[in-house]
């Protein structure tokens, strides 16, 4: 070719470049696609395939095209990348055709299908998966989607009849029983706030097109077990070897670490020992991530490996090497199903397989495009993967093992000829890799523990080698299960301690996802076998992530957040040096809460330092998360109305807690805020808790300064009092008093307040029926623009950009969110 530079011969062949390319196509198209608000329709991802494979055959049929390198290149990236968007358009397609019929919503449906999964119980009831096999409404048969989350609570039912009956208790349930019973299904819907956990994306992965509950009432149609299949022994098997550790352990908080190891639980570890793992950093030790079917194949292959050689004959029939690699996958794989073959798993497991079979057909690849191969594989089968920060660490942690040629199975034959000190080199591995994934860790949770080195240093030998051959064997000899129960016991002593150190773990504020991105390349440069200029390039990459710091109002100006926290009200006001939490959510079980689930991480991903807990009164749905913020932001006051011998008031010294009294005024940064009820008085008299909610104004300076307020749940009387006693009430946003219900939002109040958008944090299909319709069209006969949680998610306004609301379902569509009608 005259446009060949070199003539001279190369010491090497060139690699080709198709395979590489190829790989790398896939995994950008499939990533072009999950950037759609909305899915491609049939006809063009039709279209997009077709030139996809016509591309790849010419290029596969035609090697005599006359091709440069860089050509040959591109062309196999787009075919590569126009086949993988095009698959996964066609998947998504095939699949939203399954889904919920929205008139299905909240009606009463007749269910027949098998338990898929090991049931999670809890304080509250019993949930599991339902894999669906006929349905009925009203004795016609119906379609609904192949699989359903399902949740069975007891306590009482408030709908029977007005009046509070029993419901039937939830039943023995069990993996691959077939069940009849009626349910109320809702389409996935989940909260959805800045940085927040996207519940919707995480049930579309799994494949679950709706949730329900047993109606289990009085006068319900009795659920029914109909019989045993053999669909999912695994399933069946992890539940009664579960059973068998609670029956045996009778320390409940050891009996779920140990099902968390052995049958893959993690619902049943504490919270507050989730805290300690995650504040030393250890967290990756308990939950059956990637990193740890890693490891545990790594082990695997050494053993099969070791006991291979001791046969003659065996290496006769199949290389050691070869053996020693299928048999870490296989027992990997075997291990990934009984631990409950989560997403994180299966992913891992995927690409061991991958690597192994291609080292096993003999090809060389560099590691680059064997990582790569992995990457492509992985995002074949689970194209979202790409968007979970999980398999970001995981994945990354397979490209650490492969640069430090250790760890992957691939890698077992170079290690097992090294006889000395295996065991030793097998554990600083992990170690090494723990170290290697900090700084990626910061990035993508926010959250790195520093007393995390050596809460490893010690964790990690003790959990690999003592806890968890203890925990598994005792499936075999249940009396080893003490023996877990104690090593666990001493493990637990050892992080309480160090997690009780000042300091124990460091936080950043969640930046620009390019920012992340550069600091993700810049750390892999200062760790990669590089020359020292090219190392030295790291640290500029990794410096505007560290330093990043969250956008804040100007001063005299402020920002308000109404988090997504379901049926209840969190509104988080900020200025340009100070932060206050107008109330902290619902509770939603005896186990979760808004505050945990919601309102912690997102003050963390937006580094809040709260001055200020304004509590506007004491209902679960106000003060449901405040324990959790009290705790966690122990710099905080706490000003309410909530009683002085109530179960918060501890959390905080008397000099510190106040009641919120009318003419209470103080001023944070050029802002006014001003509480402007309830009386003094309101408090000695009888009173409803919503009758003394705090009512807070907040106001900008400047020549046209702009309002808030907020409300909590006054009713009528209180909003006629206000408006009598000539309060300053007019406000461009109002947060709607009582979540919009019908004794609130009276006419005279509105025509008081006038302002331009109104904003209703309610649950989506709460069962009060909030907002009410009657109330909505006040709203609307004065021309107010009415945003409310469930359509919105979490709402955003700037008093320096007052002309309108941000909802972050509109401002991050994505063809997995739920559309509501
Ligand atoms: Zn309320």
């Amino acid at each position: 070719m005259p446009d060949a530079p070199n003539s001279a011969p190369t010491p090497h062949a060139p690699q080709p470049i198709g395979p590489f390319a190829a790989l790398l196509g896939w995994v950008l198209g499939t990533a072009l696609q999950l950037q759609q608000a909305v899915l491609s329709p049939g006809w063009l991802v039709g279209i997009l395939a077709l030139a996809g494979g016509l591309l790849c055959a010419m290029l596969l049929r035609l090697r005599a095209l006359r091709l440069s390198r860089a050509q040959r290149l591109g062309a196999w990236l787009l075919a590569a990348a126009l086949m993988g968007f095009a698959a996964t358009g066609l998947r998504c397609l095939v699949y939203d055709g399954q889904a919920l019929d929205p008139a299905l919503e909240g009606r009463d449906v007749l269910i027949t299908g098998v338990v898929s999964d090991m049931p999670q119980r809890n304080e509250s009831g019993l949930r599991f998966s339902l894999e669906t096999e006929a349905a009925t409404l009203e004795g016609r048969a119906i379609a609904v989607p192949p699989r359903i989350d399902v949740g069975w609570y007891g306590g009482l039912d408030s709908m029977a009849g007005g009046q509070l009956a029993l419901q039937r208790q939830p039943g023995d349930v069990r993996a691959g029983e077939r069940w009849r019973m009626t349910l109320r299904l809702k389409a996935p819907h989940g909260s959805r706030n800045p940085f927040g956990f996207d519940y919707e994306l995480w049930l579309w992965e799994r494949g679950v097109q709706a949730t329900g509950y047993v109606r289990a009432g009085s006068s319900d149609p009795e659920p029914k077990r109909l019989e045993q299949t053999w669909k999912h022994p695994v399933a069946l098997l992890r539940q009664l070897v579960r059973e068998r550790i609670y029956a045996h352990v009778e320390q409940r908080q050891f009996a779920g670490l140990i099902a968390a190891l052995v049958v893959g639980d993690q619902n049943a570890i504490d919270q507050v020992d989730w805290d300690v793992f995650r504040a030393t950093g250890v967290a990756h030790l308990v939950s059956i991530s990637g990193l740890h079917i890693t490891m545990f194949a790594w082990g695997a292959a050494w053993a099969m490996g070791w006991l291979w050689r001791r046969s003659a004959r065996l290496c006769l029939a199949l290389p050691a090497p070869d053996a020693a690699l299928l048999g870490g996958v296989l027992l990997a794989t075997a291990y990934s199903l009984f631990s409950g073959w989560g997403i994180p798993a299966q992913r891992t497991c995927l690409m061991l397989a991958a690597v192994a079979l291609l080292r096993m057909a003999g090809t060389r690849w560099p590691w680059p495009q064997v990582w790569m191969l992995a990457c492509a594989v992985v995002v074949g089968v689970d194209p979202w993967a790409l968007l979970q920060a999980g398999f970001w660490l995981s994945f990354v942690a397979v490209g650490v093992l492969f640069a430090t040629d250790a760890g992957l199975p691939g890698h077992a034959e170079g290690v097992l000829r090294n006889t000395a000190s295996r065991l030793g080199a097998m554990l600083r591995e992990q170690w090494v890799v723990t170290v290697a994934l900090a700084p990626l860790t910061l990035l993508l949770f926010g959250q790195v523990s520093l007393v995390g080195l050596i809460a490893n240093a010690f964790a990690i030998p003790w959990v690999t080698l003592v806890v968890i051959p203890l925990s598994m064997l005792g499936v075999v000899l249940p009396l080893l299960w003490d023996g877990a129960g104690l090593a666990i016991a001493l493990l637990m002593a050892v992080l309480q301690g160090l997690a009780s150190w000042p300091w124990a773990t460091l936080t950043l504020a969640t930046a620009p996802w390019w920012m992340a991105a550069a600091g993700v390349l810049g750390g892999l440069l200062l760790v990669a076998r590089l020359p020292q200029h090219l190392r030295g390039l790291g640290l500029p990459l990794l410096l505007p992530v560290l330093l990043w710091q969250a956008p804040l109002p100007p001063v005299g100006q402020f920002e308000m957040l109404a988090a997504d926290i379901g049926q209840g009200n969190a509104v988080l006001v900020r200025t340009a040096h100070h932060a206050l939490l107008y109330d902290a959510g619902p509770r939603y079980s005896l186990e979760s809460d808004a505050g945990h689930r919601v309102l912690l991480p997102l003050l963390q991903a937006l580094h809040v330092r709260l001055d200020l807990l304004v509590l506007s009164h004491r209902d679960t749905d106000h003060v449901g998360g405040a324990a959790a913020v009290l705790t966690m932001q122990p710099q905080a006051d706490l000003l309410s109305s909530i009683d002085a011998d109530d179960r918060l008031q501890s959390l905080r010294p008397a000099q510190r807690s106040g009641r919120c009294i009318a003419g209470q005024h103080w001023e944070w940064d050029g802002v006014q805020l001003d509480i402007l009820h309830p009386q003094a008085a309101d408090f000695d008299a009888p009173h409803s808790s919503n009758a003394v909610s705090c009512v807070l104004r907040i106001q900008s300076a400047g020549a046209e300064p702009h309002t808030a307020l907020l409300v909590g749940d006054i009713e009528r009387p209180q909003e006629q009092r206000l408006v009598a006693l000539q309060a300053p009430l007019k406000a461009d946003v109002l947060l709607v008093p009582h979540h919009g219900s019908k004794t609130s939002s009276s006419e005279l109040f509105l025509d008081a307040v006038q302002p331009r958008e109104a904003w209703i944090q309610s649950g989506y299909r709460n069962r009060y029926g909030h907002p009410a319709a009657e109330v909505l069209q006040r709203y609307e006969k004065r021309g107010i623009v009415v945003h409310d949680s469930p359509h919105c998610g979490a709402m955003t306004w700037r008093s320096d950009s007052p002309a309108q609301t941000l909802c972050v379902r509109s401002e991050e569509m994505h063809y997995w969110s739920h559309r509501v009608p």
